[in-house]
């Protein structure tokens, strides 16, 4: 399975799959090839619960061409529990900033041809 197909199947299920690094521990998103700390290429996969809160987001009102059936909706920055990444994708139903404070408790839900679909815990 290549990366892109394992980053699908992992979000199906909620998960995030990273790569640590096994020189010093850094813990990466698995689409890096080498460790932006120390610059290794060796690492091992690490599978993180999809959940998380929202960062910061930008409401999507005029979707690109062939997504305007998911308007309105938002692209959000998660920072993921238990670590230090952060992981980007796409909710429904957002319409203005009240629908999404900031610090919202959100999880992976689904993957779509958006990406990566995040909902409300
Ligand atoms: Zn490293």
């Amino acid at each position: 399975m290549s990366i892109e197909e394992q980053l699908i199947e992992n979000a199906k299920n909620g998960k995030v799959l990273t790569h640590k690094c096994t020189d010093c521990g850094h813990l990466h998103l698995s689409t890096v090839y080498y460790c932006l700390k120390c610059g290794s290429k060796g690492f091992e996969d690490v599978l993180l619960e999809g959940t998380g809160t929202i960062a910061t987001y930008t409401i999507i009102t005029v979707a690109p061409a062939g997504f305007e059936k998911y308007t309105p909706y938002a692209f959000v920055v998660i920072n993921l529990d238990n670590s230090e990444l952060r992981i980007s994708g796409f909710m429904a139903g957002i319409a203005t900033p009240a629908d999404l404070p900031v610090g919202t408790k959100v999880k992976i839900s689904d993957f779509d041809e958006r990406g990566i679909i995040v909902e409300k815990q």
